[in-house]
């Protein structure tokens, strides 16, 4: 079994009431089976009820071991951390992995500080699980069992991975938060900073960065792509943001032959109708043209990537 199921699809900030029913109001979260083993990606507000759900069905097999990808430490994909139950049972066994930071704190201290007397009841110290922390960079890891976990960078103002599992023949994607690479540098010949030879290395920089993510989502059988804005809103005042747009998103799923696109990462200002609009508006844009499946995520929503 292969499976990928949304806890928390919402960016930003949590965003409970009747206007997000449908879609969900909580912030990233994804629990990835593969067969006994747990892969849970970001901690945002969804995974308090996935933590439940871990508390019912696994726990009474035996003592707990799962792995926690975190894509970045922003506020939205890791603050249901503390109220993920299974951290406060003795003999858990949590390895959480995430990208290194260039500040100085390690990822252990951004998760310990949580759980600081001054945020929490509980700090870290007292947590009944044995928790690691593994800093990652761009690499491959294999995480036993035969999956393999590949990262990539993402274009997001902190350092943000995107996270490729393989397992049994199959692959699933995560390619948010993330927008696209861009020139860095002045193309305008008439701006007082320009510099040819800045804005063709930072041009060939970018078309460079962006290709290297289509590799990395080259043919997957489930991708899940960043798409906060319509193209319109992200030219009008979103770039530099770190998230993308439904065209871009789509475009990606259509260059790499990505079988399936779930839509993620959705404004905290829009509501349900709005997305089942957008949602039927893309959907309807992309017939004929390619198998590529594309729906918006969907908090509660599981896909079977393999018997
Ligand atoms: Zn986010
Ligand atoms: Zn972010």
């Amino acid at each position: 079994m292969f499976s990928v199921r949304v806890w928390g699809d919402r960016g930003s900030m949590p965003t409970p009431g009747p206007d997000t029913v449908l879609f969900g109001g909580n912030t990233a979260c994804l629990e990835v089976r593969c067969d006994d083993r747990l892969v849970v990606i970001d901690s945002g507000s969804g995974i308090r009820k996935l933590g439940d759900k871990v508390m019912r069905e696994d726990l009474p097999k035996g003592p707990l071991s799962i792995d926690m990808l975190v894509t970045h430490t922003h506020w939205d994909h890791i603050l249901g951390f503390p109220m993920f139950t299974p951290i406060f049972v003795p003999g858990t066994k949590l390895r959480i992995r995430g990208p290194i930071s260039y500040e100085d704190d390690s990822l252990e201290k951004v998760f310990g500080s949580l759980l600081s007397y001054r945020y929490w009841p509980v700090r870290q110290e007292e947590l009944g699980a044995k928790i690691e922390y593994q800093q990652i960079k761009e690499t491959t890891l294999d995480l036993g069992d035969g999956i393999f976990v590949t990262t990539k960078y993402l274009n997001h103002p902190i350092l943000c991975l995107g996270y490729r599992i393989e397992y049994k023949g199959k692959s699933f994607v995560t390619a948010y938060d993330n927008e696209p690479f861009y020139n860095l540098f002045p193309t305008d010949p008439s701006d007082p900073s320009y510099d040819a030879e800045a804005a063709r290395e930072g041009e060939a920089a970018a078309r460079d960065e962006n290709e290297k993510l289509l590799r990395f989502c080259q043919g997957a059988d489930l991708l899940i792509h960043d798409a906060q804005y319509t193209a319109k809103e992200y030219q009008a005042s979103k770039r530099g943001w770190g998230h993308s747009s439904y065209e871009y998103a789509i475009n990606v799923a259509h260059k790499t032959r990505a079988k399936r696109l779930i839509l993620f990462h959705h404004d905290p200002n829009r509501s349900d109708a709005e997305l089942q609009e957008l949602e039927l508006f893309y959907q309807g844009k992309v017939e004929g043209r390619s198998a590529v499946d594309l729906e918006m995520a969907r908090e509660g929503k599981t896909w079977q990537l393999g018997g």
